[in-house]
């Protein structure tokens, strides 16, 4: 059997005294969840209920000493819970229906409720994204209260699984014991790759192609963009300066900032296009969204034209990034001078402004892993595998991915709760 991951465990968190069935050195679940992150709490909070109530049956495992890491960190800390206008367009996944079934039966709205329900305070920042007013542990508190009806095993290796066509059988090394439990259900609820350093591993994905379901194609979404060395001398100087840009990648476009960085660009419109950005391609940077730099410059040089267009320019833009514009591109001279057909070249430079990525700060930063479980083997409704009943994926590890911005956990409630539900609805 292969060997997963080796966190060693160093003291038995506090667990449930209504374990299931203990047979021997064997312990038997209903459910057994693999990952306590934002989909497998969310899972085990309904997985377990029965008549509408909370029940046993369910055991919820992490290699973390904590759960929900991800969500402490998320938002600053204080969690980008959800987003006002969550919507199947805001998703990317080779099959871009397959979230609609569960974000419309657990939405936006229904995680408000379990907030407001929780007397959890929280206020939108902007573009419809909800964060929590004190901290982000108030997400995490309320998921613990809402599963306390699992038991949930921290610091607990994952060693091997199989399955004998009834039941699910995990090796586990808890505290450095091994635990052998077996399960009717298996949830897949480890994440993706993103950030190994808090945790993240492949385990999802091995464990699916083990049970013969497909998996696409992964990438780093989320992530600052990089460049190569003749462009980050240019850049280098400009780190710290931001400005309002649309950015688009890949067909699409977003309004946001930009930041340049010591090693890139990053902020919230670079890291939108990083999810649309492909090897290879180009991205189109428009430094001046919504209003047209050929008309304002025109103007400017009937009231103001003896001023040099690097002046101008140096009003319109960030004046660290209107400088090196300047000098890179030799825009010289007094704007009185500048013809029509000349002020159209300057402007479409900065309205179109491409660049080429030559990748991205990989894993180590990304917020998502973009693709994953396949979805041509899921269930929409039950987040369940088609190759192998009773094992579901949720979660980060199923290709399906938000943008920025409160997206990426909606998801993760929405398939959990469908996980969850339909375990419930079948014990
Ligand atoms: C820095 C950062 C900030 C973010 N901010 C936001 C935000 O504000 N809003 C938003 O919507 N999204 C945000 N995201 C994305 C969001 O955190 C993820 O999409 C979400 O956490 C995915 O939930 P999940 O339960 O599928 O996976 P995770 O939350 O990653 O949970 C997976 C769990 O599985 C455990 N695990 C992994 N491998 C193993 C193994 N081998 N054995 C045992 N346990 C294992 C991990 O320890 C973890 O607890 C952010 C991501 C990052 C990295």
């Amino acid at each position: 059997m292969p060997e997963f991951c080796a966190i060693s465990a160093t003291s038995l968190p506090p667990c449930r005294a209504n374990r299931n069935v203990v047979t021997g050195d064997m312990e038997h679940f209903d459910t057994l969840i693999l990952g306590a992150g934002a989909a497998g709490m969310m899972c085990a909070a309904h997985a377990g209920h029965k008549n509408g109530k909370p029940g046993g049956g369910v055991l919820i495992v992490d290699h973390a000493r904590a759960p929900g890491e991800k969500i402490r960190i998320s938002g600053g800390g204080r969690c980008n819970f959800t987003n006002l206008h969550t919507d199947p367009a805001a998703f990317l996944s080779a099959n871009p229906h397959f979230c609609k079934s569960a974000l419309s039966r657990y939405t936006q709205w229904d995680f408000l409720d379990l907030v407001a329900r929780h007397s959890i305070p929280w206020h939108e920042k902007t573009l419809g994204q909800l964060f929590c007013d004190h901290s982000a542990k108030d997400i995490i508190a309320m998921l613990l209260a809402e599963m306390s009806g699992a038991n949930l095993w921290l610091k607990t290796a994952i060693r091997a699984v199989r399955h004998d066509g009834k039941l699910f059988t995990a090796d586990l090394e808890r505290d450095g014991t091994p635990v052998t439990v077996t399960a009717r259900h298996l949830v897949l609820a480890t994440g993706g790759k993103s950030i190994p350093k808090m945790g993240a591993t492949g385990l999802a994905y091995t464990l699916a192609r083990q049970f013969g379901v497909r998996l696409t194609d992964t990438r780093p979404g989320l992530v600052p963009l990089t460049f190569g060395d003749d462009v980050m001398a240019r850049f280098r100087p400009l780190a710290g300066v931001a400005a309002p840009v649309r950015i688009s990648a890949g067909g699409t476009s977003f309004d946001e900032a930009m930041l340049f960085t010591h090693r890139g660009l990053s902020g919230p419109a670079v890291l939108q296009a990083s999810s649309y950005w492909h090897e290879g391609e180009a991205v189109l940077v428009d430094l001046s969204p919504g209003v047209s730099l050929f008309d304002t410059l025109r103007e400017r040089r009937t009231t103001a034209g003896r001023k040099a267009l690097a002046t101008h320019l140096g009003d319109l833009l960030p004046a660290r990034l209107a400088a090196d514009l300047v000098a890179a591109h030799g825009l010289s001279g007094n704007l009185a001078d500048c013809s029509d057909a000349r002020l159209r070249q300057v402007a479409d430079l900065l309205h179109g402004w491409e660049l080429h990525p030559s990748g991205t700060e990989g894993y180590r930063t990304a917020e998502v892993t973009l693709g994953g479980i396949d979805t041509g083997d899921l269930d929409s409704r039950t987040m369940e595998c088609r190759p192998c009943p009773g094992l579901f994926a949720i979660g980060e590890a199923v290709d399906v991915t938000g943008w920025l911005g409160g997206y990426n956990f909606q998801w993760a409630w929405s398939s959990g709760w469908a996980a969850g539900r339909a375990i419930a609805e079948r014990a």
